[in-house]
Order: C-alpha cells, then structure tokens, then sequence
C-alpha cells in the first residue's frame, strides 16, 4: 500500500517554484499599466475573464508586449519565460480586467499553432495575436459531444480542391466576434479505435460560408454561439498539422485551456469586498471564514507557480493541471457560499457595466454552475486524475 502510494506521489507533485527577480519586476510594471489603461478606457472589472471583450484593451496589451511573451521572437514573441506569463495572467485576472478578446488566442490557439501549425499560418497569426488585434474560439462541443469528445460527429472531406465540411458546434464563445475558431473534425469514419481519424482546421469567421446562431446563458448575454457548416469548403491548406492526428492535438490544446490561473481566481474581487468588510469588524466568525479561504487561495496559487515551472521545463502537468482546475472551481463556489454566509448583503443584477459587490456577487451566482463546466466537467478532471495515477 505505501508502495503505491509512493508510486502516485511520483507521478502527481507540485515542486515548489520561485518567481524571479524579472518576474516580480514585470508584476510592478504590469500594475502600472493595467491602473493606468483604467483611467484611458475606463473598464469596470469584472469576475468572469470570458465576459469582458474589449478589442481596445488588448491591442494595448499587445503594443506593450504583454502577450505571446513566451514565443519565438520571430513570431511576434518575446522568448520569455512561463513564469513571466504567469504573473501577466494572475495580474490582468486579479484587476477584472477585460481580457475576454485575445484570452483564448493567446491562452491555447497560438501554441498550438507554435507546436503544430504550418509556417505559413504560424507567420500569418501569431504576430496578430501577439499584438493584440486577432481572437480565436474553441469548436470542439457538439449536440451530443461535449464530455466524449471523441464522438463528434462534424465531418470534414478531402474533394482534392478543398475540405468540405458538415456538422454543427455548441457552446462556441464569442464566435460572432473572434476572426478565427479552432475545429476537430473527423476526416475518417468512426472505428474501434475511437481517438483516430480526427484532425484539426482554421476556420475564418468572418468570411467562410456558415452560420453563426446565438445562444443567451443565463444573465441573458450572448456569449455561447451554434455555428453551424453544410458542405462549407475551405482551402487545403488550413488543415493544422497531420491528417489525424486530431486528438493528440486537442489533447495537448486541452492542456494549455486548464493550467492557468483563471481556474481559481474568478470569485477573487468578490474574495477582496470580504477581506475589506472583515478587517473593519471584530467579528471571529467571519474572520475564520477570512482565514480559511485565503489559505486554499494561497495553496492553490502555488500549486498554479509550479504548474507554470512545469511548463517552463517542457513537462506535460496534464494531471497537475485537472488537479488545480478541479479543486479550483470547488474554492471558487465556497467563497461565494461563505461570503453569502457572513456578508448580509443582498446580490442584485444591475447593468453591466456596475462593479459594486452586490452586482459582481449576482452576476457569479448565475454564472458559477457554467465554470466547472468549461474546459472539461468535475467528473472528467477527476478521471483524467485517476487514470494519470494509474488507479482507474
Ligand atoms: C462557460 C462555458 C464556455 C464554453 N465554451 C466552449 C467553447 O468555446 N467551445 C467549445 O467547444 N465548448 C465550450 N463549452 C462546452 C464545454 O466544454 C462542455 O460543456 C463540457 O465539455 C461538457 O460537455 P456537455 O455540456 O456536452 O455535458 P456532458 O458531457 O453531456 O455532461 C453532462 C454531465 O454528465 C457528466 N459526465 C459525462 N460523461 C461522464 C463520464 N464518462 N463519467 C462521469 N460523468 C460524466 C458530466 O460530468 C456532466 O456533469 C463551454 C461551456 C461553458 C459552460
């Protein structure tokens, strides 16, 4: 038994990480800027990262050299490291900042691109994207497919002049205004060995021939979207690495979606109001409350550092990654359960543009469910875990 045991801590570790001298220096310059693009734009922070899209403000990013940090240079990055990502993401997450445009982009299209794209795609987009003006969607869910993934049934048809393309994507965040969306389709039927015969494509948003229908959540915005494709022909040439290799792909793009801070920092400014209320009150209750979360906030964070070292290495922090996702969507709901408990104050939906308590609590209570969600189910995170242990 403690063989085993031993034999899991192995293979699931978080090895501490320090953030370097240039990593907190970039953390001072980055407050800076965000408090000043405050006062130039006038944003509202906000909880949710994929509700706020401001073209403006990430064009700003991006002419500050705030994006693609990591990538070649001669790409439009920096050849910086993952630390120094890190701090950018848990700065512009921590402020509200509204990063919805260039999140996804950045976040996952971009590398995976760097990894598998050709050279003419890498050369076209990424400068785009490190400068802030080109945004990406996600097309993976289906009608049907969300969790297995591997039974979509989009189809994609090599006639020798183009892909012609069929089926319908679900869920597709803000494709009625990114340019590019990211599709897995299958180039060959279904088989027993149900993770071949997929593969990946770009798709233009804005000028190939489909249909983009919205889908209102549950504060009535139109974010999520139905794009639907019947024999829509695209050029060869946007097919993203090799003819089926799809889920090895989709794999490691799934990768970058769940190891970053977003995972755990969406209740944050709702976290802050409860800090600010707490220190003025000689209440232990809710001092204890106080404690409790901030110490899961500091566990998970540096959970999340070493994660970003994992990355700076080269590893692969798929099941580190489903760790902190899932325990931190679990932190994000307790901190509005406790605040709710300990705070008397009434959430009340108020415009969107309102960054007072009440309104950012109202807004997470509709729309905490949809987070665990996003990038992959509770129960998904944890098979992933189980399996990478090797217990399932
Ligand atoms: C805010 C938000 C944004 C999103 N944006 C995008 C996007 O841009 N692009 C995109 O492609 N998708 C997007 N999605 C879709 C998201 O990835 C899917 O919702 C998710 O993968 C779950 O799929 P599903 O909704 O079909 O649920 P299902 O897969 O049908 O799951 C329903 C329930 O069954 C459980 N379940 C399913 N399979 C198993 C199993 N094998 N074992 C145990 N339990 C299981 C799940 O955990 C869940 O509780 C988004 C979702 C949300 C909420």
């Amino acid at each position: 038994m403690i063989g085993k045991i031993l034999t899991m801590s192995s293979m699931l570790s978080f090895p501490p990480v320090r953030l370097t001298e240039d990593s907190l220096n970039l953390r001072a310059e980055l407050r800076e800027f965000i408090s000043e693009s405050r006062k130039i734009l006038d944003w509202k922070p906000r909880s949710n990262f994929m509700s706020t899209f401001s073209s403006e403000f990430s064009k700003m990013l991006g002419s500050n050299g705030y994006l693609g940090i990591t990538w070649p240079s001669q790409y439009g990055g920096q050849d910086r490291s993952a630390l120094d990502r890190f701090v950018i993401t848990e700065e512009l997450l921590a402020a509200g900042a509204p990063v919805a445009a260039h999140w996804v982009a950045e976040r996952q299209s971009g590398p995976l691109l760097i990894r598998y794209g050709n050279e003419k795609q890498k050369q076209v987009i990424l400068p785009k994207i490190a400068s802030g003006e080109c945004y990406f969607s996600i097309g993976m869910s289906e009608p049907n497919s969300g969790s297995d993934l591997a039974s979509i049934r989009t189809r994609a048809e090599n006639t020798g002049q183009s892909w012609k393309i069929t089926g319908t994507k679900v869920w597709t965040s803000n494709a009625h205004k990114n340019h590019w969306m990211i599709l897995l389709a299958r180039t060959s039927p279904p088989s027993e060995k149900r993770h071949e015969g997929m593969s990946q494509f770009l798709i233009d948003l804005k000028n190939d021939k489909m249909q983009i229908n919205p889908i209102p959540n549950m504060l009535g915005q139109h974010e999520f979207n139905e794009v639907v494709m019947e024999e829509m022909e695209i050029p060869l040439d946007r097919l993203i690495g090799q003819e089926g290799n799809g889920w090895q792909q989709v794999t490691a793009e799934l990768a970058f979606e769940r190891s970053g801070p977003e995972r755990f920092l969406s209740s944050y400014n709702v976290l802050l109001e409860l800090i600010k209320v707490s220190g003025n009150q000689q209440n232990t209750e809710m001092r204890k409350a106080v404690g409790k979360i901030v110490s899961r906030l500091m566990a998970l964070r540096t959970m999340s550092i070493s994660i970003a070292g994992m990355l700076e290495r080269g590893e692969n922090p798929d099941i580190a990654a489903a760790v902190v996702k899932d325990s931190g969507n679990d932190f994000e709901q307790q901190v509005i359960e406790i605040t709710r408990e300990v705070l008397a104050i009434e959430p009340i939906c108020k415009s969107k543009n309102s960054q007072e308590y009440e309104s950012l609590m109202a807004d997470l209570i509709l729309q905490l469910p949809s987070f665990s969600f996003r990038g992959g189910t509770p129960e998904i995170m944890r098979s992933i875990i189980a399996r990478g242990l090797g217990v399932r």
